[in-house]
């Protein structure tokens, strides 16, 4: 939908005139937070690009990030089927909770019969390849918290140069470890070599889904020239 006032008829506004809004990371696909829109604020995300929300509380316009500067730039944007309700696939600039945490949703609800492992694969990272796809979620934390002491949060302070540097080193690792047919070595630092790729591309912003999608768009086609 282009035109702003066809699509402000197709919302269904509840009646204090507000439609919340499911703010999700568009990288990692983790739900951030849910907010509320107004009119205005809907007509202001959509000029500007990032994200104005209606505040309940304060019962005011809210542009998020405007005190705390973690400002959430606008992906994509739709409404559900019945018109009641905004996904939001936002880039977030550190944490998307006032708390400080990534993500609003920390508190856990114990569920009779629900396990550990299937809520950790009920996460939507996980549907992709389970374990890089968790990998992707911890980075993305530590990115948006920044946690004293973590190993990640060095590397995103110290910045790109660091990454690629580390980069470097891991995959020389990789090298010797498979020249001196060390397989305990090679599973090392393979490990360590798709950390460090993983947290460059956070640094650089590129969904692990664009390489997924890449890698299935290449299966089954012969290999280009230039890859040999
Ligand atoms: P910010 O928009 O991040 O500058 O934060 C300004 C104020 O908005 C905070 O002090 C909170 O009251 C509120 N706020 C920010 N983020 C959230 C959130 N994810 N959920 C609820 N309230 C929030
Ligand atoms: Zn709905
Ligand atoms: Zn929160
Ligand atoms: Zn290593």
């Amino acid at each position: 939908v282009n035109n702003c006032n066809e699509l402000l008829t197709q919302i269904k506004w509840d009646a204090a005139g507000l439609i919340p809004a499911v703010v999700q990371d568009a990288q990692s696909k983790e739900v951030l937070m849910l907010a509320y829109m107004n009119e205005e604020s809907l007509k202001l995300s959509i000029e500007s690009g990032v994200t104005w929300y209606w505040s309940r509380s304060r019962s005011e316009l809210w542009n998020k990030g405007a005190t705390s500067g973690h400002t959430q730039r606008i992906v994509s944007m739709s409404y559900d089927c019945d018109g009641d309700t905004l996904l939001l696939r936002v880039e977030q600039q550190g944490p998307a909770c006032h708390t400080g945490r990534y993500s609003c949703f920390y508190n856990a609800i114990e569920v009779q019969g629900a396990s550990t492992e299937a809520a950790e694969a009920a996460e939507p990272a996980a549907e992709r390849f389970a374990m890089l796809g968790h990998l992707e979620s911890v980075i993305a934390q530590r990115d948006a918290e920044r946690p004293d002491g973590a190993y990640t949060t060095y590397l995103f302070e110290k910045g790109v140069d660091k990454i690629l540097k580390k980069i470097g080193e891991e995959a020389s690792e990789v090298i010797i470890a498979a020249k001196n047919q060390d397989n305990d070595e090679l599973r090392s630092e393979a490990s360590d070599l798709i950390f460090h790729l993983m947290v460059l591309l956070r640094e650089r912003k590129l969904p692990l889904d664009d390489v997924m999608r890449e890698l299935s768009g290449r299966v089954g086609k012969p290999t280009t020239n230039k890859m040999r």
